[in-house]
């Protein structure tokens, strides 16, 4: 006799939670053999897989004190942090007026297109030195971003700011309009009126061109844009014809090419989170200033 349809569903939901049982079960004891310390990239392995359940506290780290006292390169032109500004400038002025709690969501660059085009660079070190990646996974630039966009998150919200960030939750999603990706997200974000900055490193020399801002061209430019393009450095509106994510409302913010100094005190363990630390209060700095809350 068949049994009734809610004993079979309950049969199924049960079998089902002792797989997921047995399954959490045996990573728990995989996790045993492990060595206790994992190495930047293990942590970063974790925190990507796990980016949609691991609690916030888990990629937070400790707050750099060199950093907070003010230690950090003053910012010049040439930067001692970021390297050169832009060599091709812009022109245009932010001057629309925003609320001091403008909603601001922070991106990674390439966050979803890694072993396709438009996988973002790999970095002086690793394309020219031949040292290994950060994270075999990924290219050294989106390794970059996610670290700068954790620190900016974390120190915005510290400093107020109604500010959050966005992952994909896979790191190759090859169709664009897939509604994951950060272009869709954009798009749909910058119609409701949230301010969407994407961080990015750019090549290194003579392919790079320097740090700036590449503002978005679907919408009137604010205070956020001119105070972020004050402190990086400030692309043609235009760049390159119009790239696809400004189109869609990122302002694609380059740090700095991915090479010199900026690249090795990133790669040197003894320097990179106050190297990290220090480019994120830069951003964050320029993000308070521009909604009116310095
Ligand atoms: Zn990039």
């Amino acid at each position: 006799m068949p049994l009734p349809g809610w004993v079979r569903r309950r049969r199924i939901s049960v079998s089902f939670a002792v797989t997921t049982l047995s399954l959490v079960a045996s990573v728990l004891a995989k996790a045993g053999e492990r060595p206790l310390l994992p190495t930047d990239s293990e942590r970063t392995n974790l925190i990507v897989a796990g980016r949609n359940w691991l609690p916030d506290s888990t990629t937070t780290k400790p707050r750099t004190p060199a950093a907070v006292d003010g230690n950090c390169p003053r910012p010049s032109d040439p930067d001692p942090l970021l390297g050169a500004r832009t060599r091709m400038p812009g022109s245009w002025q932010g001057l629309v007026p925003v609320s001091k709690d403008l909603p601001i969501v922070v991106m990674a660059g390439h966050a979803d297109s890694q072993a396709m085009d438009g996988a973002g660079t790999p970095g002086y070190a690793v394309d020219v030195l031949k040292q290994a990646p950060m994270d075999a996974r990924m290219r050294d630039e989106l390794f970059w971003n996610f670290k700068v966009q954790d620190a900016v998150v974390r120190l915005g919200q510290e400093r107020g700011l109604n500010i959050s960030r966005y992952v994909p939750p896979s790191l190759t999603i090859r169709n664009h309009a897939d509604p994951a990706t950060n272009w869709s997200q954009a798009k749909q974000r910058s119609a409701r009126g949230e301010y969407v900055v994407e961080i990015h490193f750019d090549a290194y020399s003579p392919y790079g061109f320097g740090s700036g801002l590449i503002p978005a061209v679907n919408r009137r430019l604010n205070t956020v844009d001119e105070s972020l393009a004050e402190s990086f450095g400030r692309f043609p509106r235009l760049f390159r014809g119009g790239l696809g994510g400004p189109r869609r409302g990122i302002g694609i913010l380059e740090i700095g090419m991915l090479q010199g100094p900026l690249e090795r005190g990133l790669r040197d363990p003894q320097q990179r989170d106050q190297t990290v630390e220090c480019l994120a209060l830069r951003v964050v700095d320029a993000l308070v200033r521009g909604v009116g809350r310095s």
